[in-house]
């Protein structure tokens, strides 16, 4: 993204989000208009609680309101929401939502006054409480696989819904994820004091974990008591008993590694309210106590597959009889072959059906069904015609698409036909007649 900005300004806004991390409100000066690409207006200020995204942790929103009459002329309102914050190099762009403002602003981005304009900034507390609570635990819970599982954290990921973090091992047993969540909740219930401190480059503590080469000239060094150091540009609580729960929820492989999903605080306590609401549907539904709900849904299982088995039978038997009978009712026919056409039958019993009657007539044979797709199989014995002639024939007419060997062939369409089973019988016995 580029700015067009004033040539000379040198500013380099102060972080107060940093020194004040608990912060919610704030006042400050705006020293710098910007328009950006798509109409967007970037607002410089010399100081700010807004957090800008980076490092794993998504931008802070909140709000800015004018307190200068000129600015307030000049923007057409005195509230401006903050849509976006991003960091460009010393200083911290402040975007906000700009719709209306291509009209009011004059065509050269103005500038601001010597000294700037007065302005009161709010952060959005709960969202960025929330995104301390997630990126504390994730500095407690990425030691606490350092010091017990030797893995260490390659990759971090502060979502809208959930945490990952992305480590240096192959696999991660049931035992070590158990225990490490253990050992980052002792963290937690201990509630260590969570401070930030800029050091020289070269002039660092000793212990510091890193995922990345630091070459900085000043590096802020995040603390979690004597438990953890981390370079870290983020945000996070004073101290560790504010991040509350730190729940591990899943464990995947990904990328050649392993990748946890983790919540932590609220998240944590919102995730375990809506599991606990689905195993309670789950209870109430099998009628059986939380704890038993695996157990039913096993047996449930079970019960089922045996009553499909069952079911199948049953099938089996009905068709066996149907062929019976329709066997019976043709005995004693003069035509050199058979058509049967069934209102509804599967495409793999249609072709048992078929086989069946053919092994017992002896003759060409040709069984379709209407539905629950239309589908058609000719078995055309020895000196009978052949089976794909007489299936392309049933195709012409009747739709569906298929193949075979001059012995036998089967066509299938993608719908059901909608004609009566007689006109289809008679329509394929002509068929057979003229070849
Ligand atoms: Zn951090």
């Amino acid at each position: 993204m580029e700015i067009r900005l004033r040539e000379v300004f040198r500013l380099k806004t102060e972080r107060l989000y940093w020194s004040d991390p608990m912060g919610r409100e704030f006042e400050a000066r705006i020293v710098e208009i910007a328009r950006l690409q798509g109409s967007r207006i970037g607002l410089i200020l010399d100081r700010t609680l807004f957090h800008p995204e980076g490092g794993g942790q998504p931008a802070d929103r909140g709000f800015l309101t004018l307190l200068s009459e000129e600015a307030v002329a000049l923007f057409g309102r005195s509230d401006l929401g903050v849509q976006e914050v991003y960091e460009e190099g010393e200083r911290i762009v402040h975007i906000i939502s700009a719709e209306r403002f291509p009209d009011c602003l004059p065509p050269d981005v103005p500038q601001a006054p010597e000294g700037g304009w007065p302005v009161k900034g709010a952060i959005d507390w709960e969202y960025r409480f929330d995104l301390m609570q997630q990126h504390t635990g994730q500095h407690i819970l990425s030691r606490a696989f350092e010091e017990l599982a030797s893995a260490r954290t390659v990759g971090f990921h502060l979502g809208k819904d959930y945490v990952s973090i992305d480590l240096s091992i192959g696999s991660l047993s049931d035992g070590q994820r158990d225990k490490v969540e253990e050992r980052a909740n002792q963290v937690v219930f201990q509630d260590l004091p969570v401070t930030g401190r800029e050091y020289p480059k070269g002039r660092l503590p000793e212990g510091v974990r890193s995922r990345f080469q630091i070459d900085a000239e000043s590096i802020r060094i995040v603390s979690v008591g004597d438990y953890d150091l981390c370079p870290c540009g983020g945000t996070h609580v004073t101290s560790t008993g504010q991040v509350g729960l730190i729940k591990i929820n899943q464990v995947d492989r990904a990328h050649g590694g392993v990748r946890v999903i983790f919540r932590c605080g609220r998240r944590a306590l919102t995730d375990y309210r809506e599991k606990e609401r689905l195993l309670g549907q789950a209870s109430s539904a099998l009628s059986v106590p939380p704890g038993d709900v695996p157990r039913a849904v096993e047996q449930a299982l079970a019960r089922l597959r045996d009553a499909e088995k069952e079911l199948q039978d049953v099938r089996e038997a009905l068709l066996d009889s149907e062929i019976e009978t329709r066997l019976r009712a043709l005995s004693g026919s003069g035509e050199p072959f058979t058509v049967q056409v069934f209102e509804t039958l599967e495409g793999d019993r249609l072709k048992y059906a078929a086989r069946k009657m053919s092994e017992s007539l002896g003759k060409i044979t040709v069984c379709a069904a209407l539905a629950p797709k239309f589908s058609a199989v000719v078995i055309s014995p020895a000196g009978a015609p052949d089976a794909r002639e007489v299936l392309s024939r049933i195709s012409a007419r009747w739709g569906g698409r298929g193949g075979g060997t001059p012995s036998f062939a089967q066509l299938g369409a993608k719908e059901p036909l909608v004609a009566a089973s007689q006109a289809v019988k008679s329509s394929i016995e002509e068929i057979l007649r003229s070849l």
